[in-house]
């Protein structure tokens, strides 16, 4: 029997995700957002699931000729544009869409001999302060768009930095309507948080990413809420116990003290594998379909459960540490971080195996 740690990927749930992002906008055409390997789940296997989008966004040249590569015949968009000129007769060849954010972009562009117009958006830097060009040089920016022969098609876009929190997005949303309004370009603005909670902003395109791996992306509402469900169960199982008494100490450091005899499992997945090394003991986890907690720090290769609750528990019982049954924002929020990074840093040698 093989080590029993893998990732089940439910296609089912990303098709059905989709949907609920389309019930959310219904007037919007959907970016489905497939960056960093489709959030861990493999970008061409997500681009198959998700093949009714109206487009897909990426990263990098490699991801979108990877995608073209496969058959994708929606739009490809690259999210930081291009990083060199020599990518841009690439880009024009493949027919992809490029983001345009800096003046050094644009620099390129203007000098750029293309087999073919490309088409463009043009990002608003409208407050997050990452990407984007500020509003007072957005004017500019944009006649400079206009009049270069490399460019075919434009759009306006900008993204937000609190979409998700209480902040909200007023302030940004202002700015990028000011010089948005009367323009005669699409618009794209919403990530998955903005989907759903800011239909004024749906515009144009929508671009979910993580709402359609089937996590929520508020702290203070579930995905279930919103129809959503997980896409990606980390599943393993218990491959050995043992016995403790009173004060008996759990993994490296002895972080975790036994208060009274207890059973502990010993789960074979550790942070090699994407689990958290900064996972406090009380983390939420499953173990036989009940809920039962992390015991101390977790290791490479495994990680510790208490037991004590669960007597008919033992070697070879299941063990889920997210997704299925335990939401993975769960586990993200114990361990101080955000599914988000729990998805993407799914390691490379834990096998995933498809649900049709
Ligand atoms: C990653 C990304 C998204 C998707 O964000 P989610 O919060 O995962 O929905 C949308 N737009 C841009 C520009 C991004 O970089």
């Amino acid at each position: 029997m093989p080590r029993p740690l893998h990732a089940r990927i439910d296609l089912s749930a990303l098709r059905g995700n989709l949907a609920a992002a389309r019930r959310a906008a219904p007037r919007a055409r959907v970016m489905a957002v497939i960056k960093a390997n489709g959030y861990g789940h493999g970008m061409l296997r997500a681009a198959a699931a998700l093949s009714e989008a109206d487009g897909f966004a990426v990263t990098t040249l490699e991801e979108a000729v990877a995608l073209k590569a496969a058959g994708a015949a929606q739009a490809i968009l690259l999210l930081e544009g291009f990083f060199g000129p020599e990518e841009l007769p690439e880009i024009a060849r493949h027919g992809l869409s490029t983001v345009v954010h800096s003046p050094e972009q644009l620099d390129m562009l203007e000098r750029a001999r293309l087999p073919a117009k490309m088409a463009v958006w043009l990002k608003v830097n409208s407050g997050m302060n990452r990407l984007g060009f500020p509003p007072q040089q957005f004017a500019a920016a944009l006649a400079r768009l206009r009049d270069c022969p490399a460019v075919g098609s434009i759009g306006l876009m900008t993204h937000f930095a609190s979409a998700d929190e209480a902040a909200g997005i007023a302030a940004q949303v202002e700015v990028f309507e000011g010089l948005a309004a009367g323009r005669p370009y699409p618009r794209s603005l919403a990530n998955s948080a903005a989907l759903l909670r800011y239909p004024e902003v749906h515009a144009d395109w929508v671009r979910p990413g993580i709402m359609l791996y089937g996590a929520s992306p508020f702290a203070d509402q579930a995905a279930a809420e919103w129809g959503l469900r997980p896409v990606m169960t980390l599943e393993s199982a218990i491959i050995a116990v043992q016995q403790l008494r009173r004060g008996d100490r759990v993994g490296y450091g002895g972080t975790f003290a036994a208060e009274r005899p207890m059973r502990v499992g010993v789960v074979a997945c550790g942070y090699a594998d994407g689990y958290p090394r900064h996972a406090p003991s009380g983390t939420p986890v499953r173990v036989d379909g009940q809920d039962s907690r992390l015991l101390g720090r977790v290791s490479m290769d495994m990680l510790c459960v208490d037991l004590s609750h669960l007597p008919q528990a033992g070697v070879g019982s299941p063990v889920v540490l997210w997704g299925d049954g335990l939401p993975v924002e769960r586990v993200a929020r114990a361990a101080g971080t955000i599914s988000y990074q729990l998805l993407c840093a799914l390691a490379p040698r834990v096998p995933l195996r498809e649900i049709p």
